[in-house]
């Protein structure tokens, strides 16, 4: 633990990643932490249509090692470890990891947020049999299978239309009887023979043996409960679950200054630590996309800079 790095940047999603490009060509010895692979939920995504520049049909996790081979030109390090307990206050700054304790003058926080699950019984247990997260990592299990996509926004109707490449048959099982996502995504969705709705309904609970096969389905405008059955020659269907985010902020809870979960900065991404900064879908704004996240981690990155050089020069 002897070397102390100017920043730290907890997360390697694109806020991460970005902010490590722009730390590594401030010549600023950068450290990347993040505990399973780089990408954060982008890597879920199938095709990023909407970030400036990005290729045509371009996936999360295309567009994720193009931004982490850059920011390793740049000489950002990665480590890959677990954070378990962060010291924030204070010149120095201690991230407590399971396998290491690293340190730096100052940390961007940048660990973004995971999937709400439905909360439903049954959603637990069968994840990975049946239940998913992520059309792009399970979404070739099920060939020619039925599916079942829950949530009315972008990510449920994007990842609906991608299931249609594998899936038999696809329904967006909906709490409402319209939809959130935009226009664009809407109008392929109804245009797309495979795809089908299911309004107003949520899901109450989810049942098998081995795999998901049967599930309670509640209309929540007349209250009536219905159990729908896989296939008796399929066996089991899927069901991905696309209803929204939650902030991973646990570890800085009482730390710094949150809203509602979600950590809050300054237009620089300043939170209530000095040294402390905080980037993409953890902290409070109106707009989490990819290009949002991307421009936070860039500022961040750059108020870094502009930190130290003033820390350097109130020790002169
Ligand atoms: P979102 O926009 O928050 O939509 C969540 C959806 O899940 C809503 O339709 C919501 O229903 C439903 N929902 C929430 N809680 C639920 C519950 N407990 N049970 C059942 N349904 C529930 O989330 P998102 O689609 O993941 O998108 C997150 C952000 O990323 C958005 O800003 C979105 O624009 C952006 N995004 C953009 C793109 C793109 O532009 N290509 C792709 C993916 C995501 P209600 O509508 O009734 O609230």
């Amino acid at each position: 633990m002897s070397k102390i790095y100017d920043v730290i940047i907890i997360g390697a999603g694109p806020a991460g990643l970005s902010a490590g490009l722009y730390a590594g060509r401030s010549r600023l010895s950068t450290l990347i932490i993040e505990k399973a692979r780089e990408g954060g939920q982008i890597v879920n995504t199938s095709e990023i249509a909407n970030y400036p520049g990005s290729l045509e049909e371009e996936s999360g996790p295309a567009l994720i090692e193009r931004m982490k081979s850059q920011a390793k030109r740049f000489g950002a390090e990665t480590v890959y470890d677990t954070v378990s307990e962060v010291e924030l206050e204070g010149d120095v700054k201690t991230i407590k990891c399971l396998a290491n304790t690293y340190q730096a003058k100052t940390v961007i926080l940048a660990n973004g947020a995971y999937p709400t699950p439905i909360g439903c019984p049954g959603e637990r247990e069968f994840t990975g049999r049946g239940v998913s997260y992520c059309a792009t990592c399970d979404g070739a299990f099920f060939e020619d299978l039925e599916v079942y996509v829950v949530g009315g926004g972008d990510s449920a109707v994007e990842e609906a239309l991608f299931m249609t490449k594998f899936a038999r048959k696809v329904t967006v099982v909906h709490r409402r009887d319209e939809l959130r996502a935009c226009k664009s995504i809407q109008e392929k969705a109804f245009a797309n023979p495979k795809i089908a709705f299911l309004w107003d309904s949520v899901i109450k609970e989810l049942k098998g043996e081995e795999l998901l096969d049967t599930m309670i389905v509640k209309n929540v405008k007349t209250g009536e409960q219905t159990e729908v059955k896989a296939d008796a020659e399929d066996g089991m269907f899927g069901v991905f679950v696309f209803i929204g985010f939650r902030p991973q902020t646990a570890l800085y809870e009482g730390k710094v200054k949150m809203q509602n979960y979600y950590i809050v900065t300054d237009e620089n991404m300043n939170t209530s630590i000095p040294g402390v900064f905080a980037a993409g879908d953890i902290r409070v704004k109106s707009l989490r996309q990819v290009v949002t996240a991307a421009s936070d981690g860039a500022i961040a990155a750059t108020q870094v800079e502009k930190y130290l050089e003033a820390e350097a020069c109130s020790v002169i």
